[in-house]
């Protein structure tokens, strides 16, 4: 019996720069669709974990529009900081999404946990939930993680939210120094895609 494989999907997130990653990583063949034309808000992210996030976004975006939804959580745990902002990675922006604002308190925040943190490797890494639902139900959710280390001042102009603190395992420049293009093949959000096309 041949799976049944899905020919559409909505993509579940509102923020125009995550879309277009997405759709970037999705086969061709799917006919994608964007929250945009529905007009819809974003849900309330009040679970506890990345997966919970993921699917209460999976979930929400396909209940009010009758449509399989892909959704993704993601963001960036720092050991020494107890894991955060882990799932708060957007949070720390503000509601603007500023992202120095993010960084900055990165920095006090290990200031404060160890004044002598820029001479010892703070242990980081970025996770991606990636989930897909139709209606209440779950049909996927997988993960990738990228593990690396904080670096003691941002660097690079590439890439988005916290890409200029953060160096991957045996790479000596950040996310924001590396070209998309080399960065978009171990992040992540590329590990948890690679994961999930079996369900596609
Ligand atoms: P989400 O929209 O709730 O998944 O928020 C994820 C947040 O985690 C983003 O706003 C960024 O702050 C952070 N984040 C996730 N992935 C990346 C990445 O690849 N580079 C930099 N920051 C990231």
């Amino acid at each position: 019996m041949s799976k049944q494989k899905i020919n559409k999907l909505l993509i579940g997130t509102n923020n125009k720069g995550k879309l277009r990653e997405i759709k970037n990583l999705l086969p061709k063949n799917i006919k994608i669709y964007s929250t945009s034309g529905f007009n819809l808000r974003s849900p309330i992210e009040n679970g506890k974990t990345f997966k919970e996030n993921s699917l209460i976004k999976s979930k929400y975006f396909s209940k009010k529009t009758g449509l399989i939804c892909l959704a993704d959580d993601s963001g960036l745990e720092i050991d020494l900081l107890d894991k955060n902002p882990g799932i708060y990675s957007a949070r720390w922006g503000g509601r603007g999404g500023d992202f120095s604002k993010a960084i900055r308190r990165v920095y006090r925040e290990l200031n404060k946990k160890d004044k002598n943190w820029k001479n010892k490797k703070i242990k980081a890494r970025f996770i991606c939930a990636l989930s897909i639902s139709y209606l209440n139900k779950k049909i996927a959710c997988v993960f990738g993680k990228v593990e690396g280390q904080i670096s003691d001042k941002p660097k690079g102009n590439n890439g988005f939210g916290y890409d200029p603190i953060f160096i991957p395992l045996k790479k000596t420049k950040t996310f924001g120094e590396m070209k998309p293009s080399q960065k978009y093949k171990m992040d992540h959000r590329y590990l948890a895609f690679k994961k999930i096309k079996k369900f596609l």
